[in-house]
């Protein structure tokens, strides 16, 4: 999975199969960059302060929340240092066409900073392992030759009742460093993905031309992704504060997207405002993004529960 999304990645322009929350409407971002000024007032305002996004895509959503943070908070705009943490070589071209940052490979090479981290639909494309249960043996699933092969093999967590158990191992470090990190140098990250609160069952997918496909008969030219197991996340996260997860809609709701919507609508013509309200659903709607997509914040244990995350 780590290999096929590599070559995808860094060959293909992933929002050809696929569309995320930043590209369906500039609310998105706009809303995520309030979120970051709000916490950095929580934080006292440290200056110098790394902004950081992990797999930005086209840039989007980060050129739509400095556009907001330069209007409705310059001194926090002024304290940013911005980096954004990207392996595909084309996406990093379509990122510096956008924004002028610094760029990392991983996480691991942020500076030692307080630091607000943003990552949408970035955990999803993290190699996930998968162990099937036999009877009263557990193999792990491998590819080879292009098919699922079992070896035997015990899960790295003893298990429930689950048949299917996935873990996402590259994300739970992720989780162990920023919470590290933030309870270190202060700050908080905010994690946007689809996935459910607890974790269970084979979510590995593949999506091509915005259609679902078989994991395996293509590599490297589907996206794979897998739904993020959030409890998991938190338990990986476990000396920072964890905040959610909450449904993406009530997340969006609780920082003001209809008001936002609203705003953009005024005076438009009603092509371009049914525009807007459409996008407004698919982004909260239970049935479109709003319940599958989920949100959840790490911060120092000291800060205060972010907006979005208190009703
Ligand atoms: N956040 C964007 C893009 C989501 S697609 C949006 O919401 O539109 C996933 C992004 O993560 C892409 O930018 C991809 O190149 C990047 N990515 C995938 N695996 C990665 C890895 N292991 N390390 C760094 N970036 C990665």
């Amino acid at each position: 999975m780590a290999r096929a999304n590599a070559a995808y990645y860094a060959t293909r322009d992933p929002f050809a199969d696929f569309t995320t929350a930043p590209e369906i409407s500039q609310v998105f971002g706009e809303l995520l960059g309030a979120w970051a000024a709000h916490v950095w007032t929580t934080m006292g305002s440290p200056a110098p302060v790394i902004l950081a996004e992990l797999g930005p895509g086209r840039g989007t959503l980060m050129a739509d929340a400095i556009r907001t943070i330069r209007t409705v908070a310059p001194a926090f705009h002024a304290a940013i240092e911005l980096h954004l943490v990207e392996t595909s070589p084309r996406l990093r071209a379509l990122q510096a066409a956008r924004l002028d940052a610094t760029w990392h490979d991983t996480a691991d090479t942020l500076p030692q900073a307080p630091l607000i981290l943003l990552a949408n639909e970035f955990l999803d494309a993290l190699p996930v392992r998968q162990f099937v249960r036999r009877g009263d043996r557990w193999a792990e699933r491998w590819v080879q030759d292009g098919r699922f092969v079992e070896q035997d093999a015990p899960p790295p967590d003893p298990t429930g009742a689950a048949d299917i158990v996935q873990f996402c191992e590259p994300a739970e470090r992720i989780a162990t460093a920023l919470a590290a990190r933030l309870a270190r140098d202060g700050g908080a990250a905010l994690f946007l993905d689809y996935g459910a609160a607890t974790g269970g069952g084979d979510t590995l997918q593949a999506i091509s031309d915005g259609n679902p496909a078989d994991p395996l008969a293509t590599p490297g030219e589907a996206d794979l992704t897998a739904h993020v197991d959030f409890a998991a996340l938190a338990r990986a996260a476990a000396p920072a504060a964890i905040h959610g997860p909450v449904s993406q809609g009530l997340f969006l709701a609780r920082l003001g997207l209809h008001r936002r919507i609203d705003r953009l609508a005024q005076g438009q013509p009603p092509g371009r405002v049914a525009a807007l309200l459409a996008a407004a659903q698919r982004l909260t709607e239970p049935a479109h993004m709003g319940r599958l997509f989920q949100a959840m914040a790490l911060t120092h244990p000291d800060l205060p529960t972010p907006s979005g995350f208190t009703p």
